[in-house]
C-alpha cells in the first residue's frame, strides 16, 4: 500500500543541555563524547534505511538539535546533505539559546530553510519555573538572527495551561509571538506525564475547560492577523503549512531515523528503541506494526480529520470500497447540525469546534 514515494525523513537528536520540568520526549544531557559516538551509529541507519535520495521534506527534532557543538552541529548537517538536494522543506527545531550565528549559517549553507524554535511561554519567570534557560529576549534575537541570514520560515512552539499561566498572560504570550511576525505557530496544551518533574510535584494538568477557552483566545487573536487554523494544534500564514506534518496528517509514508524515532515504511509503521546502549549497538526498531487495510483505514479517518483538508470521501471510498457518509449518516449529519463537522467538495473537514472533540468524532466514526 505504501511501497512508493517515500518522500520524508525525521531524524531525532536527542540532546538537550538541561531537561525541563514537563518533558516526556526521548531526551537525554548532553555529552559531547556521547553525542559524537550517536552521529556515527544515525549516520548508518541512515545509510541503511533510507533509499529514497530525493526527499522532499526533512524535520531534525529532538531534544535539542542545536545542542551540539559547532563541529557536530556541522556533521549532522553533513551526514543529512546527500538526502536534502530536493528537499523543498528541510526544517530544524532550535532552542533560543543555542541558536548561534554560526549554527544559522551553516543551516542556510546546507539548505535549511526552515526553523522551529522552542518558546513555550513568553514570561521569563514561567520559563525559570519550568527549568527553560532562555528569555524572551534570546527569542527576539534568535528570530532576528535567522532573518538576518536569509531563513524566514520561522515558527514558535508554545505550550498552553502551564503551572501559573492565565489566560491573560496566554493572551499577551500571542501577542508577543505576533510581534514577531511569525510564518507559523504551534499551540500544545500541557500533558502531565509519569516520570518527569511536573508529575513528582504533582502538577495538575489544564482543566478541559481552561483548555477550551485557551485554544479559542490563541485561535481568535491569530485568525484577527490572518492566520489558518489549519491543524489541531497549528496555525499558519497562507501557503506556510509544514509540509513535513502534512505527511503526518495524510497518513502517507515516511522514514524516521534516530534514538526512539517513528517512521512508516511499506506498510510497517515502527517505533525505534529509546534504549541508548542498544541504539548504539546498531538495534533499530524496537516495536512494529504490520498495517493491514483495517488499521489503514481507521488511521486514515483519525490523521485526515486532524487537519482542515481532512477526509476526502472519495479517496476513501477508492482505497476501502466504502462509503463512509452512507454507512455513518446519522453520525456525520448529527455533527454537521452541531457545527462540529462540514462536508466541502466531498471531504469531511473538521470545524474549530469539531477540532475540540476530535477523539470523540473519530471513535464514533470508526465503532
Ligand atoms: S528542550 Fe525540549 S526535548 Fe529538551 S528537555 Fe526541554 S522540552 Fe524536552
Amino acid at each position: 500500500m505504501t511501497k512508493n514515494n517515500i518522500n520524508s525523513l525525521y531524524i531525532h537528536i536527542p540532546f538537550c543541555e538541561s531537561i525541563c520540568d514537563y518533558c516526556d520526549f526521548t531526551k537525554l544531557q548532553y555529552f559531547r563524547n556521547i553525542a559524537s559516538t550517536y552521529l556515527e551509529a544515525l549516520e548508518k541507519e541512515l545509510t541503511e534505511t533510507v533509499t529514497n535520495h530525493d526527499l522532499l521534506t526533512i524535520y531534525i527534532g529532538g531534544g535539542t538539535p542545536t545542542s551540539l557543538e559547532d563541529d557536530l552541529f556541522l556533521k549532522l548537517l553533513q551526514i543529512v546533505d546527500p538526502y536534502s538536494k530536493k528537499a523543498k522543506e528541510y526544517t530544524i527545531e532550535a532552542n533560543p539559546e543555542s541558536l548561534s550565528v554560526n549554527k544559522i549559517k551553516m543551516m542556510k549553507e546546507y539548505g535549511v530553510n526552515r526553523v522551529s524554535i522552542g518558546v513555550e511561554s513568553t514570561d521569563d519567570r514561567i520559563l525559570k519555573d519550568i527549568n527553560r534557560h532562555h528569555t524572551f529576549s534570546d527569542v527576539k534575537k534568535a528570530k532576528e538572527l535567522l532573518e538576518l541570514n536569509g531563513i524566514n520560515n520561522i515558527n514558535f512552539d508554545l505550550m498552553l495551561g502551564l503551572p501559573n499561566v492565565s489566560i491573560k498572560m496566554l493572551q499577551k504570550d500571542i501577542l508577543n509571538i505576533l510581534s514577531l511576525n511569525p510564518t507559523h505557530v504551534s499551540c500544545y496544551s500541557l500533558t502531565v506525564h509519569e516520570h518527569t518533574v511536573f508529575h513528582i510535584n504533582k502538577i495538575t494538568p489544564p482543566s478541559d475547560e481552561f483548555s477550551y477557552e485557551a485554544y479559542r483566545i490563541v485561535d481568535s487573536l491569530l485568525k484577527k492577523e490572518g492566520f489558518i487554523h489549519y491543524e489541531v494544534s497549528n496555525w499558519c500564514k497562507p501557503n506556510k503549512e509544514s509540509l513535513h506534518n502534512l505527511t503526518y496528517w495524510r497518513n502517507e509514508p515516511y522514514y524516521g531515523v534516530g534514538l526512539g524515532a517513528s517512521g512508516y515504511v511499506n506498510d510497517v509503521r515502527y517505533k525505534n528503541t529509546t534504549n541508548l546502549s542498544m541504539y548504539l549497538k546498531g538495534t533499530n526498531a524496537q516495536e512494529k506494526e504490520v498495517v493491514k487495510l483495517k488499521d489503514l483505514e481507521i488511521y486514515q479517518i483519525m490523521l485526515n480529520l486532524r487537519t482542515i483538508e481532512g477526509l476526502d470521501l472519495e479517496k476513501y471510498h477508492r482505497l476501502f470500497k466504502k462509503d463512509l457518509y452512507k454507512e455513518k449518516q446519522q453520525i456525520i449529519d448529527g455533527y454537521i447540525d452541531s457545527g462540529h463537522l462540514k462536508i466541502v467538495k466531498n471531504h469531511l473537514i473538521p470545524t474549530f469546534e469539531g477540532m475540540m472533540i476530535l477523539d470523540k468524532i473519530t471513535l464514533d466514526l470508526i465503532a
